[in-house]
């Protein structure tokens, strides 16, 4: 499999150099050249390899296709390693739990930093690991954090040989449970700054230091961020995993069966995604592609409604800082969507001249484009699924209480952000699976809010914000920061 860049350069990669390059020379994401097509057999294949051999080999399956530079039994072990009960609490990984009619939950925040991003960062280490030791190289990891992609990251990668991590936070953003998780770590190999502005602030410099090419492979700066196409990929398996425990759960499996057109009709499920940067959304929508059954793919954002607003009128309007809200669902909190212009290719006919000209350097300038009016535009629904929700914080409240009294079960508050707007994009028949991207003790504040009472705190977390911390304050300064990362690297 080869890979592409959103911005046109067609010279093509292989996995194993993307996962070590992150963004594209020409500034754009990479691709795969297509997208592998998964048939009827297959998917029925794949739904007894998740049910009898687990989720591991599921992940195998899928990544093979998309990963053709690493031996077999190499990558086999790589996701055998990653993808166990003892990291990820449960033997199904991804458990999914019935909320109410119609609704189900797919946990996804069961791992070691209790947010999604575990199910893609585990894996990332692992890969690292082994891609660095193969090469003889060390790598220097830039990420941009507005709290779960650092702790998960961290978690990933300290103690991993020939990785450094280099975190930059935006100050006090994080919430105190958030904070203490990151700079609770005293491994060598990881560093957390936390700079004087917002997150798109540390994003930002993120994006210029890797820019800077040679300083880039001076100091073998690569990313973590969700612009890392590795990750994408590895959140394409649970889309397939939510999908057999939801056709199983609500379909007679017999009904499936009977009759030669049963096999290409196969129950369909929607899914609602608390979404940010659309990288979580993103990953459902490449396993759309691929042809898992997927009726819609619900973007549901918090006040900070840049993609709402985009599906919705064609208008994609990067905020400013000063536009860009302080929310009680921080991880959503962004003013453009760094993973976007992964869809938008697919949706103009992956026509890499286009996308530059829009995401380039006329978007820095601009702020906006708009789509209204390009015959594109109402493929986003009719032949893509997306749609799209807002929820705010007075939503956020009622319905974290709402499913708390109803139905006992406590849910963070993206999730929440999820619950509200997928009960408006029900549709009859078709399983709803909102992700559950964290759990509610990260953001136990909010909780306190909704239901009066502190969230459990699994017991490995307990008094963690009393811990001495490891951190280091700087301006918004992306010279103090190439600065830092050289003085670290000697
Ligand atoms: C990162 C994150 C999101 C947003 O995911 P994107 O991939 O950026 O869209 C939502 N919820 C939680 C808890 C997160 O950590």
């Amino acid at each position: 499999m080869n890979y592409i860049s959103t911005r046109g350069d067609q010279s093509p990669k292989r996995f194993c150099e993307i996962l070590l390059e992150g963004l594209a020379p020409d500034g754009g994401l990479y691709l795969p050249e297509h997208y592998p097509q998964v048939d009827a057999a297959t998917l029925e294949r794949w739904r007894s390899v998740y049910h009898q051999e687990g989720y591991a080999e599921l992940a195998f399956e899928i990544l093979s296709l998309y990963i053709d530079d690493i031996p077999v039994p190499d990558l086999r072990a790589i996701c055998q390693k990653t993808y166990t009960a003892e990291v990820f609490g449960t033997g199904e990984i991804v458990p999914l739990r019935h909320l109410e009619n119609g609704i189900w939950l797919e946990a996804l925040s069961n791992g070691p930093t209790l947010a999604f991003k575990d199910l893609a960062m585990q894996l990332l280490g692992n890969l690292f690991e082994y891609e660095l030791a193969r090469r003889g190289e060390e790598l220097n990891i830039l990420g941009a954090t507005s709290g779960d992609t650092g702790s998960a990251a961290e978690y990933a990668m300290r103690g991993k040989k020939g990785v450094r991590v280099f975190m930059t936070s935006p100050v006090n953003r994080m919430s105190p449970f958030q904070q203490a998780q990151m700079f609770s770590l005293m491994d060598e190999n990881i560093h957390n700054i936390a700079v004087d502005g917002v997150f798109d602030d540390c994003q930002d410099m993120v994006k210029a230091v890797s820019n800077d090419l040679e300083f880039k492979r001076k100091y073998k700066i690569g990313t973590v961020n969700s612009i890392n196409w590795a990750r994408l990929l590895a959140q394409v398996v649970y889309y397939f995993a939510g999908y057999f425990q939801a056709t199983e759960a609500s379909t007679p499996s017999a009904e499936l069966r009977t009759g030669g057109s049963a096999r290409t009709e196969h129950q369909k499920v929607s899914f609602t995604v608390p979404s940010g940067n659309f990288g979580n959304v993103c990953a459902g929508h490449v396993a759309r592609m691929m042809g898992l059954p997927i009726a819609k793919l619900v973007v549901a954002t918090n006040e900070n409604d840049v993609l709402d607003e985009f599906f919705k009128t064609g208008v994609y309007r990067v905020r400013t800082s000063a536009d860009t809200h302080e929310t009680s669902s921080p991880s959503m909190d962004i003013s453009k969507a760094s993973n976007f212009e992964r869809f938008v290719f697919d949706l103009l006919g992956r026509d890499g001249a286009r996308v530059k000209a829009l995401f380039g350097d006329a978007l820095a300038r601009t702020g906006r484009f708009d789509l209204s009016q390009h015959p594109a535009f109402n493929q986003t629904t009719l032949r893509y699924g997306f749609q799209s929700g807002q929820s705010t914080h007075a939503d956020r409240l009622a319905t974290i209480k709402d499913s708390f009294e109803r139905f006992g079960m406590l849910i963070d508050t993206h999730t929440a952000d999820g619950v509200k707007v997928a009960r408006e994009h029900l549709q009859p028949g078709v399983p709803m699976i909102v992700m559950e991207t964290a759990l509610p003790i990260k953001f136990a504040a909010t909780i306190v809010e909704a239901i009066g009472r502190e969230p459990d705190r699994p017991a490995k977390f307990v008094g963690i914000e009393a811990l001495p911390k490891r951190v280091t304050r700087m301006a918004a300064d992306v010279g103090a920061v190439k600065a830092y990362i050289a003085e670290h690297c000697a």
